[in-house]
């Protein structure tokens, strides 16, 4: 079976998503889905960029928006009200502030940043070629951990994105990998399977199987996303998610409400 939800997705408050809420929810029930829930970029907490997330005057907004596409397709299609939130060292209680003012039915907390660098923003691409690309990924799966740490999130995203660009690693991260799925598993997070590095230089899905199967014999639950940034997206190679997840050992994912896992649905 296909998933049926679709729990990544973005509006044009972040901007640089395009298409109405309303035409992501269309093209959901187009192509069968049964549940879909927003999680646009929270507004940043280090600093203002209108290009990467809303700004927090805009938060009131993206909820009124979600929430009248909600009340709009009630018939036809589950809609949930989530968020992705960036995860930066130092501001965990700023975060905490901005993901108390409602509640979401989940938080994605995600690894965008390492120290000031955006590593997955095209604009900052060139930084790539002067760092120890080990020395990255090392830095990148540490913060990974610290997020789940600090226990501000639901669900992680697209948890290998370090690879976005291509750029991969000479050493063997496999026990780095081995200590994020021991960190996952202790604090009870969930793990998103995230089509859009099909869309990427990368060409994989996050994650990859080899991580996959590592976070997969610890227990680690998973959802589904397509990172859509563009009505088009929704859903987007679900099918090939599907077969990811199972090739790497899953029977099911789960799905949420009000920040709990609330059902979990089998794959089969
Ligand atoms: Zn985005
Ligand atoms: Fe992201
Ligand atoms: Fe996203
Ligand atoms: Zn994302």
């Amino acid at each position: 079976m296909l998933p049926f939800s679709d729990y990544h997705m973005h509006t044009p408050l972040c901007g640089h998503a395009s298409g109405e809420p309303q035409e992501y929810a269309q093209q959901a029930i187009k192509i069968g889905l049964t549940e879909i829930g927003f999680s646009d970029h929270a507004p940043l907490v280090s600093h203002k960029d209108p290009g990467i997330t809303m700004d927090h005057s805009q938060l009131p907004v993206y909820l009124h928006m979600i929430e009248s596409v909600r009340a709009e397709f009630a018939d036809e299609l589950k809609v949930l009200i989530g968020i992705e939130a960036d995860y930066i060292p130092g501001y965990e209680d700023k975060t905490k502030n901005i993901l108390a003012q409602y509640p979401f039915d989940y938080v994605i907390g995600s690894v965008h940043f390492i120290q000031k660098w955006g590593f997955d923003d095209p604009i900052q691409m060139k930084e790539w070629n002067i760092r120890d690309v080990n020395e990255v990924y090392r830095d990148y799966n540490r913060l990974l951990r610290k997020s789940a740490l600090s226990r501000m999130f639901d669900i992680l995203g697209h948890v290998d994105l370090v690879k976005k660009f291509d750029f991969h690693p000479t050493e063997d991260m496999t026990a780095e990998i081995e200590e994020n799925a021991h960190v996952f598993k202790k604090t009870g997070l969930v793990i998103e399977i995230n089509s859009s590095g099909l869309r990427k230089p990368a060409k994989e899905i996050y994650p990859s199987l080899h991580d996959l199967k590592i976070y997969c014999a610890k227990g680690v639950p998973i959802t589904f996303g397509s990172d859509a940034h563009q009505p088009k997206d929704v859903g987007c190679d679900f099918d090939k998610s599907r077969d990811l997840a199972i090739a790497a050992g899953y029977t099911e994912y789960v799905l949420f409400e009000k920040r709990k896992i609330t059902r979990t649905v089998s794959l089969l």
